[in-house]
């Protein structure tokens, strides 16, 4: 099948977009890596009037740091994401899930911002991005706003993005030191969408004010942070005596979902497995 016939902008500059994005209305749309958008364009599921390019926006580039975060241009290329030194020493969790992401062709041009705004459910980086409490920034008609990651996924293909605004930039703070950091998932083939995946972050020490987020994805309509699970090991002394508690409050925080993939069921024993794997590697690295 063919795309629907549409016109085609590069944009120059960020306020071009912005303005292009605004005077088009419903029949606009950006592309970025188009790595998700062009599939969708030339199976028909979408029909834009004008498509406005923001892949070459330098305000849209770079990766940065500062004394309390790292900032990530929402154009990032993923490949440029699993190459950086900084995200290498800093945020390694990033590095681990792009390995996940798609094929190197597809990493070599999708983009980090495309990847979060299309919120695909079974997408690593938007998991990764609510375990590290990453904040949106995102600019429209009215100005500039900030969101929470964890606002920001509102189900199948959903973001809190308005259909004017541009996420432009995603700020990750310092994590302590002592974090430490697990992300698995488990998909049919390698390259393929996740069945069930785990993003983790945990700092601090059992039963000393230990702080862990495990996020799973894949299962329901947008990654969920476990949170009845998190507090069943933030209060143990020793995690692993909490791990059966833990899988048991997963049926509380997660609605996994049925599709020709995999059932609920398989998908909350997927998840209670990967938990359970997840913990033992975060032990692990302490011992390391
Ligand atoms: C065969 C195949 C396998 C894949 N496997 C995986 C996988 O395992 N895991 C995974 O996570 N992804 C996977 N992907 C998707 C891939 O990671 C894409 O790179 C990513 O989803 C979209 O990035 P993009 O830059 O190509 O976005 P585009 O396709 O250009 O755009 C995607 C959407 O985001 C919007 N958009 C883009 N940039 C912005 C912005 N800055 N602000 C607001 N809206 C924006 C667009 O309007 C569009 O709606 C796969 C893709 C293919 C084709």
């Amino acid at each position: 099948m063919k795309a629907y016939a549409f016109d085609y902008v590069r944009a120059k500059t960020l306020d071009e977009a912005l303005s292009l994005l605004e005077r088009a209305g419903d029949g606009g749309k950006l592309i970025a890596g188009g790595q998700s958008l062009v599939p969708a364009l030339n199976l028909r599921l979408l029909g834009p009037k004008l498509l406005i390019d923001i892949a070459h926006l330098s305000e849209l580039r770079g990766i940065t740091n500062d004394e309390s975060s790292i900032h990530l241009g929402a154009g990032t290329r993923h490949v440029e994401l699993a190459t950086s030194p900084l995200i290498g020493q800093h945020l390694p969790l990033l590095q681990t899930a792009i390995r996940h992401v798609a094929h190197a062709a597809i990493r070599n041009r999708g983009t980090l911002g495309g990847n979060l705004a299309h919120a695909d459910p079974a997408s690593e980086l938007p998991a990764c991005m609510i375990a590290l409490e990453a904040v949106m920034h995102v600019v429209g008609p009215k100005g500039e706003r900030h969101i929470d990651a964890a606002d920001f996924f509102k189900g199948l293909y959903e973001t809190a993005l308005e259909a004017d605004e541009i996420l432009v930039r995603i700020a990750i703070a310092r994590c302590p030191a002592d974090t430490r950091f697990h992300f698995n998932e488990l998909a049919r083939r390698a390259g393929d969408y996740a069945m069930a995946g785990l993003a983790m972050v945990m700092h601090g020490t059992p039963g000393h004010g230990l702080r862990i987020r495990p996020v799973f994805f894949g299962i329901g309509d947008r990654p969920v942070l476990a949170s009845q699970a998190a507090r069943c090991l933030e209060q143990a002394t020793h995690m692993m005596d909490a791990l059966a508690d833990a899988q048991q409050a997963l049926l509380h925080d997660l609605q996994p979902q049925d599709d020709l993939q995999a059932d609920p069921e398989t998908r909350m024993q997927l998840a209670q497995v990967l938990l359970k794997r997840g913990l033992a590697d975060l032990m692990a690295q302490g011992r390391g």
